[in-house]
């Protein structure tokens, strides 16, 4: 059943080989993905629409760099905690000099927004900063583990970073989730649940700073997740080594609950970085900083939505709009025709150029899973009324009104 998380069983890997979506080569490498053009379509519209609601929410974008230095990670932390997830390091062959020092893939955006936190002199007024991203990162995962483009080698990811005043923490997570629950309702996305994740008091090393800032932080996230009233549980040592968060937890296809996205609260990264801002008394003043993904990256959203809806995408994410399937080879070019006014009015239109009866070609042409279908013959073309054929319902006109309806169906959410 279309929607409904519980029931359905579909495997986005199937479902992104009949829609060329992306492919893997043993050449470029496991777990790297590499996006075909009905999977950049729907990767642009989910990047359109989160950047918008972005645009308006105050983040500003920047871009940064795939790999940086040795003591960028060091400093992180992210050497001495998440080194197992890291590409081994890009060695120069002779050692010594201050560039020749080893490069790494980064495995996160993080470590390069602090950079710009502190490239430029902050005060108050400029808090809450709000800086995101699509950032590709690299995660060196176990070759047993992957899997499609839910569990990947190389990924992109909806991030920001938000630097704020402690004492707004509380309010800026309630905005961040009230972000989070916007878009899942705008994408029909339902049967989720909340995870708060928690650190395991009895490894400390694996958790790093003050026990009090644990405390502190554990609690505002709780406190936000009552106060939105959400579906949530707890669970210990699902932490980030620099702070609580909380996880989205979604069922991909084969019933596996996976993390789709997160908000965490970071109190430690300030002080490694030494990032500071001018308080209205003059004072320099830690920020903390909210890490958030409510789009999670566009590898494992990608296959949870195509597993969701086994496929049959919504309009405005559907890589193919409308399909045309000309009657015969002798409405081909007639249907080019039509094909560049859809395009021309924004719609990504396909026409079928396969050989066959039509019955055949149309059972072919659902592989891709098109919107709706547009069969065109004599009769179309003398008439000048033609058929759409929505997945549950059909409407017809001519070429105006069928592109007004196709239009109308396939805005995207605001
Ligand atoms: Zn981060």
């Amino acid at each position: 059943m279309k929607g409904n998380f519980m029931s359905y069983q579909f495997d986005h890997r199937q479902l992104a080989d009949e829609m060329e979506i992306f492919f893997f080569d043993e050449e470029i490498g496991a777990g790297l993905p590499v996006w075909l053009p009905n999977g950049v379509a729907i990767r642009d519209q989910l990047e359109n629409f989160i950047k918008e609601l972005e645009r308006r929410g105050g983040y500003q974008r920047v871009v940064s760099p795939h790999l940086g230095r040795q003591d960028l990670y060091e400093k992180s932390g992210h050497l001495s905690c998440f080194n197992e997830n890291m590409y081994p390091p890009i060695h120069w062959p002779e050692e010594g000099q201050e560039e020749k020092k080893n490069y790494y893939l980064k495995p996160m955006n993080c470590p390069h927004h602090h950079k710009v936190f502190k490239a430029l002199p902050r005060s108050y007024r400029h808090l809450p900063l709000r800086i995101a991203e699509y950032g590709q990162v690299y995660r060196y995962e176990p070759s047993g583990s992957l899997r499609g483009l839910s569990r990947v080698r190389g990924l992109c990811q909806n991030d920001a970073h938000i630097y704020i005043d402690p004492a707004d923490s509380l309010k800026e997570i309630l905005s961040v989730l009230a972000l989070h629950e916007h878009c899942y309702k705008s994408l029909g996305l339902s049967g989720y649940r909340y995870r708060l994740s928690l650190r395991d008091k009895s490894r400390p090393n694996d958790f790093q700073g003050e026990d009090s800032k644990w405390i502190e932080a554990e609690e505002i996230l709780r406190k936000a997740l009552q106060e939105k009233n959400l579906n949530f549980f707890e669970a210990i040592g699902e932490a980030a080594f620099y702070g609580p968060k909380i996880d989205v937890q979604m069922k991909m296809g084969a019933g596996v609950e996976e993390s789709i996205a997160s908000v965490q609260l970071d109190f430690l990264s300030a002080e490694r970085f030494d990032l500071s801002y001018s308080a209205s008394s003059g004072d320099q003043i830690r920020p903390w900083i909210v890490h958030r993904a409510p789009l999670g990256s566009h590898e494992r959203f990608v296959a949870l939505l195509l597993e969701y809806f086994d496929g049959q995408l919504p309009g405005w994410l559907s890589p193919v709009q409308v399909m045309i399937l000309p009657l015969s080879e002798n409405e081909q070019e007639a249907c080019r025709k039509i094909q560049d006014r859809f395009m021309h009015e924004g719609l990504r239109c396909r026409v079928d150029e396969s050989q066959g009866s039509l019955s055949k070609r149309v059972l072919f042409a659902h592989r891709s899973r098109p919107f709706a279908k547009l069969v065109i013959g004599p009769k179309e073309l003398g008439s000048g009324i033609f058929k759409l054929e929505f997945r549950d319902k059909k409407q017809d006109g001519d070429i105006e009104s069928v592109i007004k309806i196709m239009k109308g169906a396939c805005a995207a959410p605001a």
